[in-house]
């Protein structure tokens, strides 16, 4: 892995990008997050580097912005905040409306399945604008040099290949960085002056922006009941009206909502176990679960437009618990007599075997 040395470089490297390279958009944070989990689902876990499509660019991109393109007040339809800081809208802004509009939906997991066509071009639309714009300027400041730490530009390639060591930095660190993005883009929009006829005081504008995004998951729990025999997956005890759809990897760890993460649990356990990840005995139980209802539950998931990719996942998870370890964080136990301890570090062989 990655020296120590190299490590604490890039955390300065990626202060100095946030606070001085120039930019006239969101979409340098949007890239930077966008990076940063596709460097997690890639599983990389050493010192490789690691290459990364426009085309997953531009997914990551739709995910991130898709709910900031539906308008912001409610008293006007057009409120839609700016996103760029010279005249007119962020170009991915506009194609993801234009999107909304031919697909008449503002709902994400039906305007991917609906018209395959209209998607596709929509990802080459954004893709393009990516390698265009952001993925070609994030590394310069004002004075235009160049200081590409993270990857070499080449406008010919269709991905960006990340250097050695960068993709291990970037799974390390992308608590800090979406925390960071987050807070720099937020702020961004508010500075926007197109942005503030819509701003009172209170308004909570980092809500808005980032934290809406879950999508509605109460389609999911026809599709899982049965891969748990009706129970709750924590506490076996049986799922009536009080049954919620649970994040098994957290959504603060991994804010991309993929279908073989999720889980259902009675009221008690999922408000109990909150942002920590499940004791191990937990994770071993749901990788036999993806093992056994894997593919059934990727098929029914499909029509209904959710994300998946169970390899993925599994890859999420994997990179998760590992950090726990490294970490060693506590883990959450559904036994009163227990719910918080540390992370058994024996797990660690076992994850990387
Ligand atoms: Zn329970």
């Amino acid at each position: 892995m990655p020296t120590a040395d190299f490590q604490l470089n890039f955390l300065k490297r990626i202060q100095w990008l946030l606070e001085s390279s120039s930019y006239t958009s969101t979409y340098k944070f949007a890239l930077l997050m966008a990076t940063a989990n596709l460097a997690i689902e890639s599983g990389v876990n050493d010192d490789r580097e690691c290459s990364i499509s426009y085309q997953q660019l531009a997914e990551q991109f739709i995910q991130l912005y898709w709910i900031q393109a539906l308008p912001f007040s409610d008293q006007s339809s057009d409120s839609v905040l700016r996103q760029s800081s010279t005249t007119g809208q962020a170009s991915v802004i506009n194609s993801i409306l234009n999107l909304q509009h031919k697909a008449k939906t503002n709902n994400l997991s039906i305007a991917r399945t609906q018209n395959a066509k209209l998607w596709q071009s929509t990802i080459k639309d954004i893709a393009s604008t990516i390698k265009r714009y952001p993925a070609r300027y994030l590394q310069s400041a004002e004075d235009k040099v160049c200081r590409e730490f993270l990857y070499t530009y080449n406008a010919k390639e269709k991905v960006i290949t990340l250097k050695p060591g960068i993709a291990y930095c970037f799974t390390r660190f992308s608590k800090i960085i979406n925390k960071l993005c987050q807070q720099y883009w937020t702020e961004f929009v508010r500075k926007n002056r197109h942005n503030q006829i819509y701003f009172s005081d209170d308004v909570d504008l980092q809500q808005f922006l980032f934290h809406q995004s879950r999508q509605s998951l109460k389609v999911l729990e026809s599709i899982l009941i049965d891969a748990q025999q009706g129970q709750c997956f924590y506490c076996h005890k049986v799922l009536k009206n009080n049954i919620e759809v649970d994040h098994f990897i957290p959504w603060s760890k991994y804010p991309v909502d993929t279908t073989h993460n999720f889980i259902l649990t009675d009221h008690k356990c999922n408000n109990s176990k909150r942002d920590y990840l499940a004791e191990e005995l937990f994770y071993e139980k749901w990788l036999k679960r993806n093992q056994q209802y894997g593919h059934t539950i990727e098929q029914e998931a499909k029509t209904i437009g959710f994300i998946t990719n169970q390899q993925r996942s599994e890859t999420i998870s994997q990179w998760a618990y590992q950090i726990a370890v490294e970490h060693e964080d506590l883990v959450w136990s559904p036994k009163l007599s227990i719910k918080l301890r540390p992370i058994n570090p024996g797990l660690l062989p076992k994850l990387r075997a």
